[in-house]
């Protein structure tokens, strides 16, 4: 906050105030000056705040949180101006917000951060964090076994989908961390490809992409496997994707370059001629929220530090005839990149 200028931050964004307090619920602001904290709440989460927010004190208001929470900054002793995430602010928000202050301060009391201070903080995840994160990969690799054994040609997306996001509640995930991919024969093409009543085929790829929540972090994982005997351009394909992966996971580690990570995976499908069917990023940070920095993308000169989540996930798109995708998370360590998840990349054909 110092570095920043501000003396007050205003936080609202619910993953980053749930980083800060605990608090989990959906309606809340914390408020942080330099000597105190305060979490905003409405009546409906009187008990839980109170269960879930030891550091900071908890006020419940009837009208928005962060109206209170920007009028409680602006009454400290000692506070000129109290710092917001943009990112996370409407245009409406900031309007309500400085409705509810003094006139004298509706200028130039809030001011927009030019780095959010929480995502920043948010990027390295300690040990706690990394233990819950490794469960929450581990179970969606045990789901991508269960599943295995439950794909057949002729059963619908949607079936799939449905008995995945069914097992994933019934082993303890608090809930999927995006809608389910599911993308078969040719609509494996589409990147993102959400599940449909579209049959699975007797033969063709078949691309799944998906998350659970467990103890508010993401997991994201995506393997694609093979209905039948796969032809040889689509092994080929499938082999240059996987040596891509395995590239970019090799790159992993501490001081590298998002861009040089990118690269990495990216350079290896344009030696196998598939540059341009190469549609997306690399990979994404992931933690609390599915997509999170750091972006591992081209050109992106942001390092890699120990701690980071990210996921290595190129693929390859090829309209009218099949996609591959193969996503792992990785942990940033001291000496290199940790994969946290298990389950096989070697193509699997059903
Ligand atoms: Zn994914
Ligand atoms: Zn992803």
């Amino acid at each position: 906050m110092h570095g920043a200028g501000v003396s007050g931050l205003l936080v609202t964004h619910p993953a980053d105030v749930r980083y800060l307090s605990g608090f989990t619920g959906s309606s809340a602001a914390l408020a942080v000056s330099r000597r105190a904290a305060r979490l905003f709440t409405d009546g409906r989460y009187r008990t839980q705040a109170a269960e879930e927010v030891t550091a900071a004190k908890v006020e419940i208001v009837s009208g928005p949180p962060a109206v209170a929470a920007a009028q409680w900054l602006s009454a400290q002793p000692g506070i000129e101006n109290a710092g917001f995430d943009p990112q996370w602010t409407t245009v409406a928000e900031l309007a309500r917000w400085k409705a509810g202050l003094a006139s004298k301060l509706r200028r130039r009391f809030l001011v927009p951060l030019e780095t959010s201070l929480v995502e920043t903080l948010r990027l390295v995840k300690d040990e706690e964090e990394l233990g819950i994160m490794r469960e929450a990969a581990l179970l969606g690799s045990k789901l991508f076994d269960h599943i295995v054994g439950f794909i057949r040609p002729g059963i619908r997306e949607v079936d799939v989908a449905a008995e995945l996001e069914h097992q994933a509640r019934v082993l303890g995930a608090e809930g999927m961390s995006f809608e389910t991919i599911v993308a078969s024969g040719e609509r494996s093409a589409l990147p993102h490809g959400r599940a449909t009543g579209a049959r699975l085929p007797r033969r063709g790829f078949l691309t799944l992409d998906f998350g659970v929540i467990l103890k508010g972090y993401c997991s994201d994982m995506t393997r694609t496997v093979y209905l039948g005997k796969p032809k040889r351009n689509e092994r080929s394909a499938y082999e240059a994707v996987l040596e891509a992966q395995l590239a970019g996971v090799d790159a992993v580690g501490s001081g590298v370059s998002c861009g040089a990570v990118d690269e990495a995976a990216r350079g290896v499908l344009r030696q196998a001629g598939l540059a341009e069917a190469f549609s997306h990023s690399t990979g994404h940070g992931v933690g609390l929220e599915i997509h999170e920095p750091p972006r591992i993308g081209a050109g992106q000169t942001n390092t890699l530090h120990p701690g980071m989540v990210v996921t290595i996930e190129p693929g390859v798109y090829l309209a009218g005839q099949f996609g591959i995708r193969i996503e792992d998370m990785v942990v940033v360590t001291r000496t290199g990149g940790e994969v946290l998840t298990p389950s096989p990349k070697a193509l699997i054909e059903l």
